[in-house]
């Protein structure tokens, strides 16, 4: 076989030899299964029941931050969405934007994150693309993944079960994967190693349907935080949210970072922490649950659905005031995932 390039070059998306080279060294190496290497012009899947589908770009940068990387995050932000839907991951397809001179190893070292996490999530690849475009046409490397889930339970978590007076609970502390990339953006040192919460949670959700709790609705805080799931639900829901600002788990690293730039926690996304919506009287064992399973230690419970002050989201502040949380306004942070 022929040596590895250092670089990929304008070849490598040229559909003859180069692409071949790409494909079989470093995707199919890292992605083989059955179905994907059947290398027909469509993957072929024989699926069962009602199924979830969702689809992200990723465009972080830099590629590669503080407890994970664009490959990685590809998958989770993907299969995350497939999650909060009651669906197990079951097919992924994934398309490579990548910018000319991309350093081989960077590239390899991004496909096999990917493959480690599919692997995680019990999923396949199955299907592909590759384009190489000339340099400055892209920033290094953008990623396209969609996902296909085998929705688990009947009825499947959505905004319109929520109801008056079921529990908020978020999984975990706040505005962690925002932090991290502003630091990295900032060439910050941070006096603790603080990490992204880049993680899948279809194993949370999976031992929380399991376990009976009635999820009724479930939401990944990506891209605009936990502001903007909580006021998505409230506008959607036509009920009203309260949290009190006290019980959200925010780490001092965060909290620290937001003070020195004037962010606010609530509104800085996160990868893998979710707020879900249940029956009050599940509430406790829903969150003993969580705070068993490692990196949802911080789980707690934050508030509550009322049809009070609908569409809106009052926050009680540590000091007993009350102010409506909005929806985070302009881009914070652009390129964030
Ligand atoms: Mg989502």
């Amino acid at each position: 076989m022929d040596r590895q390039p250092k670089t990929i070059t304008l070849a490598h998306g040229g559909g003859g030899e180069e692409s071949q080279q790409l494909i079989q060294q470093l995707f199919y190496r890292a992605f083989a299964n059955e179905l994907l290497l059947q290398a027909e012009d469509a993957a072929v899947l024989a699926l069962n029941g009602e199924m979830a589908m969702t689809t992200d770009s990723f465009t972080v940068t830099p590629l590669q931050f503080n407890g994970g990387d664009i490959g990685e995050l590809a998958v989770t932000g993907t299969v995350n969405d497939l999650a909060m839907m009651g669906a197990k991951p079951r097919y992924l397809s994934c398309a490579f934007m990548i910018e000319e001179g991309l350093a081989w190893s960077e590239l390899e070292t991004i496909v096999e994150s990917m493959a480690t996490m599919i692997c995680e999530a019990g999923a396949l690849l199955v299907c592909g693309d590759t384009k190489v475009v000339p340099k400055g046409c892209v920033d290094k490397l953008f990623i396209t993944t969609t996902g296909i889930g085998e929705i688990m339970q009947q009825p499947y978590p959505s905004v319109k079960r929520l109801r008056s007076g079921d529990a908020l609970i978020v999984s975990g502390d706040i505005g962690r994967h925002g932090t991290v990339i502003l630091a990295a953006r900032e060439n910050m040192q941070l006096q603790t190693e603080l990490a992204s919460d880049c993680q899948l949670l279809w194993p949370a959700v999976e031992k929380l349907l399991s376990a009976g709790i009635e999820c009724h609705a479930l939401r990944d805080a990506t891209r605009g935080g936990l502001s903007a799931v909580l006021n998505e639900w409230a506008q959607a829901s036509q009920l009203g949210i309260e949290v009190r600002e006290v019980d959200v788990p925010v780490s001092e690293p965060v909290q620290g970072l937001c003070e020195l730039y004037g962010f606010d926690p609530f509104d800085l996304a996160n990868e893998g922490t979710f707020v879900l919506s249940v029956p009050s009287a599940q509430a406790e064992q829903a969150l003993a649950l969580l705070q068993a399973i490692p990196h949802h230690e911080q789980a707690a419970c934050i508030g509550r659905v009322t049809d009070e002050h609908v569409g809106k989201v009052v926050l009680t502040t540590p000091w007993g005031s009350q102010r409506y949380l909005e929806l985070p306004k302009g881009e914070l942070l652009p390129r964030i995932c």
